[in-house]
């Protein structure tokens, strides 16, 4: 059995680039940018004030001043401003020749025949400096990132209407297990509903990916054979859930050897998912996880969803980030990196959810997220901060 980390990185050493594609600036929004965007022009493209007042010379602030011209935002200012002048500004405009100070109305006293006096005390210019945020030719938007709304707004100011991005990996799910019935049926007997195809779909979607489900196998090798060969051809990458953890009926590691791919390991010091199996062949991988429907959710986040993610070339970690622990933790054995699903306290503290173990599905949907109790450690006291990621 090998660590987490190692898991973790033999599975990143494994990854294969999906291709390249055009796509319009409004469908690009949860795909992977593939070559930077660079600006078209500087921004601001003038010095442009940030708020409605008076734009004059900062040294004249204790005269008063004549007003030469009003500037609305759209429209450029026609006069130089001198000594002893100064002009109306909108919020956006840009700012005249000769002013390097906008005051604000708030600070201003109008006065007949056309003049103002400044009354408030003099600090920030309010002016934003031409490209102090982008510069004609720079990188806008890096590659390897996720296209997000506020990307979308960065595409829109600096004119890129069509972007290039990785396509979506696809991504083959397969069920095995003869317990197990479709949603729409009620189960009899011996059976349960199949939740981890729905779960996988839904994750597979939300990782930008495309997910195509391929049915349950019967614990059979044939039946999971010929399921695992059709999704292969189909896709780039392959999960099937259950029959990985070597009791009487658990086929799949030796279905995949049969296939001609090679296991890089089949069992991962973490709790959930030990056994967690990883193949791979020319161009596919397969990640063969556990039964149970929490282990299947939590080795997906933190094993193939990275995956995908270097599949269209996103290498970002998933940030460290560190909470509290809201009461004391503990456990019999500390051999594995454990996950705990948990809710963020109202006082900003991490508190496990009651959790029965891995079939216990119902937990998660109350989650926040994850927390990471570290091998060899089986007490963690209230207030000790603990690793966090959410869900
Ligand atoms: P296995 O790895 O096949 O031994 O399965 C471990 C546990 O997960 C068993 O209790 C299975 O019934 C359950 N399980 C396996 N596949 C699914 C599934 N698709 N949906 C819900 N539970 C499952
Ligand atoms: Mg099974």
């Amino acid at each position: 059995m090998i660590t987490f980390e190692e898991a973790y990185n033999t599975v990143m050493a494994h990854v294969f680039r999906t291709g390249t594609e055009q796509v319009k600036a409004g469908d690009a929004v949860g795909r992977a940018l593939a070559v930077p965007v660079k600006s078209d022009m500087d921004m601001p493209p003038w010095n442009k004030s940030a708020v409605d007042g008076y734009a004059c010379r900062h040294e004249d602030l204790g005269s008063e001043l004549r007003v030469l011209e009003t500037i609305a935002a759209g429209v450029l200012p026609l006069k130089e401003v001198t000594p002893g002048t100064c002009s109306r500004i909108m919020t956006g405009a840009a700012v005249p020749a000769g002013a390097d100070y906008v005051f604000m109305l708030e600070d201003s006293e109008e006065k007949e025949g056309g003049t103002v006096r400044f009354t408030g005390r003099a600090g920030n210019t309010n002016i934003a400096k031409a490209a102090e945020d982008l510069r004609k030719g720079q990188t806008a938007l890096r590659e390897g990132q996720y296209i997000r709304p506020q990307n979308a707004a960065v595409l829109a100011v600096v004119g890129a209407t069509e972007v290039t991005v990785s396509c979506r990996p696809t991504v083959g799910i397969i069920s095995t297990g003869d317990e197990l019935v479709e949603p729409d049926r009620m189960p009899a007997g011996a059976q349960i509903r199949n939740s981890n195809a729905s779960q996988l779909m839904a994750q597979v979607s939300r990782a930008g990916a495309i997910g195509k489900y391929y049915g349950i196998a019967r614990d059979e090798e044939a039946a999971i054979e010929q399921l695992m060969s059709m999704a292969l051809k189909e896709n780039d990458v392959v999960l099937i859930s259950g029959g990985v953890s070597f009791g009487d009926f658990d086929l799949v590691p030796g279905v995949m050897r049969k296939l001609g791919l090679s296991v890089h390991f089949d069992q991962v010091a973490m709790q959930p998912g030990k056994p967690l199996t990883f193949c791979t062949g020319e161009k596919k991988a397969v990640f063969g996880l556990p039964g149970n429907p929490v282990s299947v959710f939590v080795q997906f986040e933190v094993m193939v969803r990275p995956y995908l993610d270097r599949m269209v070339g996103v290498t970002a970690e998933t940030p460290h980030i560190l909470m509290p622990l809201a009461a004391d933790y503990s456990r019999k054995r500390a051999e594995r990196l454990a996950w705990i699903p948990f809710i963020v306290t109202p006082s900003g503290e991490a508190l496990p959810v009651e959790y029965h173990g891995s079939g216990h599905i119902s937990a998660l949907p109350e989650a926040w997220g994850l927390l990471t109790i570290p091998r060899g450690q089986n007490w963690i006291q209230k207030g000790e901060m603990v690793s966090v990621r959410q869900i």
